[in-house]
């Protein structure tokens, strides 16, 4: 079998068993390396060729998709990784770094349950850092924090194993206090305070493709001062062969982001201000595959072979190709689905059914726009509007 059919029947295994999916979104200040690491994530989890990588594949979409002859969503991509003997299907939305497409964060945040903050080793939390933090953690998206460029702390600024841990340490402390401030209960009682000793902070180099955890480290029996000798000596490919981004980073997504049907029962009473008791309520809160179909649209695209195709969040019950659903807010006849696709890669691909807990990616909703509820049961109350902070804390719809 190729290896792509190969993983097309991973996907397809995989979506219809929610506790295996994690739905995550990384959001950073500009020029913080987003870009790079999530190219390389992709590619080291077998996604997407090496060759490709680096080459910001999600900005060049257009060129990309005529060199290969296929579909590429720049925006949202699924990646297969194995953790503890078990596979797990992780879904990433793309989002935009910079500050004026603050909405689309805030899109983003609402399709996913958990974020990697992206933060610069060398320039520490920026303004934009706290604007997507707060869009995240607002929509009850769960932080893990990776610190990126360290490569340059030890090859430019010469900063010796002590001092290292000092700036590291600074980092997170700055990035926790962001937390705390926003969102009291859960750093407290929740568990999102950052901790390196836990493994919910990672750091390492997106250019160079290694990152190392504690955990990691106590794990493969790689010491800090290796990593450092190793940076020195110039040997990051030993390094991300060592440690590799997509291993350390996947790993901790895995163990510490939420799946769906967890996130779900935090996330429902935030986003969704319907009746909890109702038949409805009680489907989101579960994600209950057998329940009415509630999805909220987060991202509207055109392709050329398939017109508009309209992306969300599948947050309860099950949808497949000629069902017929409602877009709350429009009067009009509910609308036929044509296309029934979820992700591969950055592949959009065809599928026969998704269940709730999933991204899916639909054409024929024609009445549906970004931030549209879409039902199978026109009395649905609709999701909360998308509202995204632009800095400092000013509300703006969108
Ligand atoms: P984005 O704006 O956050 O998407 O950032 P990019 O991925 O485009 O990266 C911005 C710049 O930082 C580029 O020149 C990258 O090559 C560079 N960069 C990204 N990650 C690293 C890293 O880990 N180490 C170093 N030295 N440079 C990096």
């Amino acid at each position: 079998m190729s290896r792509g059919k190969k993983m097309v029947e991973k996907v397809s295994e995989l979506m219809d068993k929610p506790e295996f999916i994690r739905n995550i979104g990384i959001v950073a200040h500009i020029d913080h390396g987003k870009t790079t690491f999530s190219d390389n994530l992709l590619s080291g989890a077998g996604m997407i060729s090496e060759e490709l990588s680096g080459k910001q594949l999600f900005m060049d979409s257009d060129a990309e998709e005529q060199a290969r002859g296929i579909t590429i969503d720049a925006s949202n991509v699924s990646m297969v990784h194995e953790y503890n003997g078990k596979e797990y299907l992780i879904n990433m939305i793309d989002t935009p770094g910079h500050v004026d497409f603050g909405g689309d964060v805030t899109r983003a945040m609402r399709a996913v349950d958990g974020a990697i903050v992206l933060v610069d080793a060398v320039e520490g939390p920026m303004p934009q850092t706290e604007t997507v933090l707060r869009q995240a953690l607002k929509e009850g998206v769960r932080p893990i924090l990776f610190i990126n460029k360290v490569d340059r702390l030890i090859n430019e600024l010469k900063v010796d194993p002590q001092e290292m841990m000092i700036r590291l340490g600074k980092v997170i402390d700055k990035v926790n206090k962001l937390i705390k401030g926003m969102n009291e209960k859960m750093y407290s009682e929740g568990g999102w305070k950052l901790d390196a000793t836990n493994g919910t902070v990672a750091f390492g180099s997106a250019l160079y493709n290694w990152a190392v955890s504690i955990p990691y480290m106590q794990k493969s029996g790689i010491s800090f001062k290796e990593v450092i000798d190793k940076c020195n000596a110039g040997d990051m490919k030993g390094l991300a062969k060592s440690s590799p981004l997509h291993e350390v980073i996947l790993d901790i997504v895995v163990k510490h982001l939420p799946n769906p049907v967890d996130a779900q029962k935090r996330r429902i009473p935030i986003i969704w201000h319907g009746d909890k008791e109702s038949p409805e309520g009680k489907a989101m809160l579960n994600c209950d595959h057998k329940g009415a179909v509630t999805m909220m649209v987060t991202d509207i695209s055109f392709d050329p072979h398939a017109g508009e195709v309209a992306t969300g969040r599948l947050f309860s019950g099950k949808i497949s190709r000629g069902m017929e659903l409602y877009v709350v807010g429009t009067a009009g006849k509910p609308n036929r689905l044509q296309q029934v696709g979820i992700f591969m890669g950055p592949t959009r691909v065809e599928v026969e059914q998704i269940v709730g807990g999933n991204i899916a990616a639909v054409t024929g909703l024609k009445d549906a726009f970004v931030g549209s509820t879409v039902t199978s049961n026109q009395d649905i109350a609709p999701f909360e509007s998308l509202k995204h902070y632009s800095e400092p804390v000013m509300t703006v719809a969108v």
